[in-house]
């Protein structure tokens, strides 16, 4: 079934201590899409401006995702600069240009308006509801968020959370938003805004899943060759979320498979800059690697 993702289609620039790279294709819906796109037909809504590289566009159309959504706007793209230190859980923001993002105002082209899953990756959370506001009956709502808004605008991200199903965030994020640092508290106070499920994830040790009567907890997918975290936040959240997507039904069954394909859709994502990695990723890979991890985990 369709899923749709509202976020950025960026050009990033980013340093670790494994190397770095200037201006290569980035952004939350991008990272997302590619990720999601191993299990679902996914559509994008987003914005570039003039400069954005014509073969950006079409290797996301290579890879089927519907690009109806995405606008070119007169000015620039949207450029994240970042580095990570030895602490590769933890990115520095050097610099956001926000460039045609800063006006950028999520129109839904009308075959969009009736897509049953929705992501609504790191945007104002005001324009998040917007987008939610298109839709009017959508089987699952997820959306992710991050510490500027979680400061910014904490009134407009709470109206927006009455609204999702699902809540992505990380740890730091997590304890922020709830305001405590035990997880499972926080968890619980993050339950308690709206979200019937709420995914905590740790970076390299793994994540955690939440619902009212329920707890899930998976390691993350272990590698020895960790180049650049960049997206691996959107890319597990594609994961996640294209599983979901193949039909509906949330069983807990289900749902802790899509942490699963999180984790795994995020641990290719980081064995290489950018989408390099991601970009040759094909479902049996992703297969391949699920059975690894069951086997992992099992005793
Ligand atoms: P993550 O999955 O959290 O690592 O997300 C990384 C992506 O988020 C990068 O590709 C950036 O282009 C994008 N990004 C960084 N800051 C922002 C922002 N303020 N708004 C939207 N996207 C952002």
């Amino acid at each position: 079934m369709s899923l749709l993702v509202v976020g950025s289609v960026a050009l990033d620039s980013v340093k670790t201590p494994f190397g770095e790279i200037k201006e290569g294709l980035g952004g939350s819906a991008t990272y997302f899409s590619i990720a999601a796109g191993c299990f679902t037909k996914v559509r994008l809504v987003a914005v570039v401006g003039e400069d954005f590289p014509a073969k950006h566009v079409s290797f996301l159309k290579s890879r089927g995702v519907d690009l109806r959504g995405l606008s070119r706007a007169k000015g620039k793209t949207f450029r994240w600069k970042g580095f990570y230190g030895d602490d590769m859980n933890e990115a520095k923001t050097l610099r956001t240009d926000l460039n045609v993002f800063e006006t950028f105002r999520p129109e839904l082209p009308p075959p969009y308006r009736d897509t049953p899953f929705v992501f609504l990756a790191n945007i104002d959370p005001d324009l998040q509801r917007n987008v939610v506001d298109q839709i009017p009956d959508p089987y699952l709502v997820a959306c992710d968020t991050m510490n500027y808004w979680i400061s910014s605008k904490p009134e407009a991200l709470r109206k927006t959370l009455s609204r999702v199903d699902i809540l992505f965030v990380n740890e730091g994020e997590a304890r922020q938003l709830a305001g405590g640092s035990n997880l499972l508290k926080a968890a619980r106070r993050l339950l308690s805004m709206g979200p019937s499920t709420v995914v905590i994830k740790r970076g390299e040790y793994g994540a955690l899943l939440f619902r009212k009567d329920s707890l899930f907890w998976a390691p993350a997918y272990p590698l020895e060759t960790v180049k650049d975290p960049t997206g691996a936040g959107d890319s597990f959240a594609g994961g996640f979320m294209g599983y979901l997507s193949r039909r509906k039904g949330l069983t807990e069954t289900r749902l802790r498979r899509a942490l699963i394909y999180g984790s795994i859709m995020a641990s290719f994502n980081v064995e290489a800059f950018s989408l390099n990695r991601l970009r040759k990723i094909k479902r049996e890979d992703v297969e391949r690697r699920f059975r690894a991890f069951r086997g992992l985990v099992r005793f």
